[in-house]
């Protein structure tokens, strides 16, 4: 069996750790699997990295900065491999050029353009463990050092997975797998053995310090089963991450998800004549918003009302976009005070009364649905931000999910 080990920053954070990892490696060397592991620098390193940079440029030239950030993730391959090394293993650790990782040249975000395995290949069939470092590659135009961005780790080991047909790809982090809901918020949260790719995709706060959502997305591409598992207790098994036909009786809600970091814009008394959906979001698209619900109601007397969201970090850019629309809109409010809750699962496309279920929860608690949102595999509600645990409490207990 091949696998691909993902190894993140505070798994990898101290020398001791490391030594951790490379037991965790011995172990399944030991049980005859081929292993590539992907690790990404110690945890604090990149930001370090960058704040030194910062010490000579607020802008820093990004291709020097990537010959930079991608010293992390070299410096803890080394190091793993020296470990694996005095256990009496043949390991080899590679940078991105090394594995093959050919991407775009755009420096800080660069993209996997495709992956030449032939020195992977030929290592795995030396007996060798490889250890490469995450993050990084190269670009096919200049040969330069290139990274794939923030958390690139993930993707790396996801590519690698996909471009070497491998068995899985696990992702250890400190969190041992995926729960109905975040255990801070209910602590009868479960853990899930089994999530499809587009719920994981919807479940994103549950899954944000855990995988990468690109990486997600890439798995789901390249039909990589992908594990999320912890490295401080090995011994449990993690959550799969899957395609939908892979999981046999899928339930139908999986997960509740929350999301505070939303601002709500409400638009009254907006001329209901064609053109000016078009104009407003084209507006917040041009100023690179990220736009998540929108709703418009039917329109009466020729106006119409428009209320949509957007990240809380990008709410000065939206105020700034909207500008333009006064003289269209009888007024315009913002509401940061809210709170996004979600019910995900993929059960709910062919089963009734999902989302009656999802309303009686927030009836019951007296709590009051300001926009309501649906898609095939999630429902969501905005409500007042104050409410938001209690809503994800009684959520959780309605769907059962604690069962
Ligand atoms: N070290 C990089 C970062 O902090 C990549 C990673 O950890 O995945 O973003
Ligand atoms: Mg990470």
């Amino acid at each position: 069996m091949l696998r691909v080990l993902k190894f993140g920053g505070t798994s990898v954070g101290t020398l001791e750790r490391i030594e951790n990892v490379a037991n965790i490696v011995k172990k399944m060397r030991d049980n005859g699997d081929d292993l590539v592991v992907v690790v990404s620098a110690m945890s604090g390193e990149t930001n370090k990295l960058i704040d030194y940079a910062k010490h000579y440029s607020q802008t820093p030239n990004e291709r020097e900065l990537d010959m930079l950030l991608s010293s992390g993730e070299r410096v803890t391959s080394a190091l793993l491999s020296i470990a694996l090394n005095e256990l009496g293993y043949k390991a080899i650790s590679m940078s991105g050029r090394e594995a093959g990782i050919y991407t775009t040249s755009e420096y800080t975000y660069a993209r996997i353009e495709k992956i030449e395995t032939a020195n992977m290949e030929k290592s795995i069939k030396n007996g060798e463990i490889i250890i490469v470092a995450g993050f990084q590659g190269v670009s096919s135009d200049d040969n330069r050092v290139t990274t794939l961005g923030r958390g690139g780790s993930d993707l790396t080991a996801v590519a690698l997975a996909g471009a070497l047909n491998a068995d899985i790809c696990e992702i250890y982090t400190d969190v041992d797998g995926i729960y109905t809901t975040d255990p801070r918020i209910e602590p009868k949260a479960k853990k899930l053995e089994k999530i499809s790719y587009d719920e994981m995709l919807e479940l994103a706060s549950l899954g944000a310090k855990v995988l990468q959502n690109r990486s997600v997305e890439m798995a789901k591409k390249l039909n990589v089963n992908l594990v999320s598992r912890s490295s401080f207790t090995p011994d449990v098994e993690g959550t799969l991450i899957t395609k939908e036909e892979n999981i046999m009786e899928a339930p139908i809600v999986s997960g509740i998800a929350l999301d505070k970091n939303q601002v709500r814009v409400g638009m009254y008394g907006v001329m209901d004549k064609p053109g000016i959906a078009s104009a407003i979001f084209t507006a917040l698209a041009d100023a690179n918003i990220n736009v998540d619900m929108i709703v418009q109601t039917v329109g009466v007397d020729g106006k119409t009302a428009l209320d949509f969201t957007v990240p809380v970090g990008d709410l000065i850019k939206t105020k700034n976009a909207m500008v333009a629309f006064q003289k269209d809109v009888q007024n315009i409010d913002y509401n940061e005070a809210i709170a996004k809750v979600s019910i995900v699962g993929v059960g709910m496309k062919s089963h009734t009364g999902v989302a009656s279920k999802a309303f009686q929860a927030m009836a019951n608690e007296n709590i009051n649905i300001r926009i309501i949102s649906t898609s095939e595999i999630k429902i969501s509600m905005i409500i007042d931000e104050k409410y938001s645990e209690l809503a994800v409490r009684a959520l959780h207990e309605a769907y059962e999910l604690d069962k």
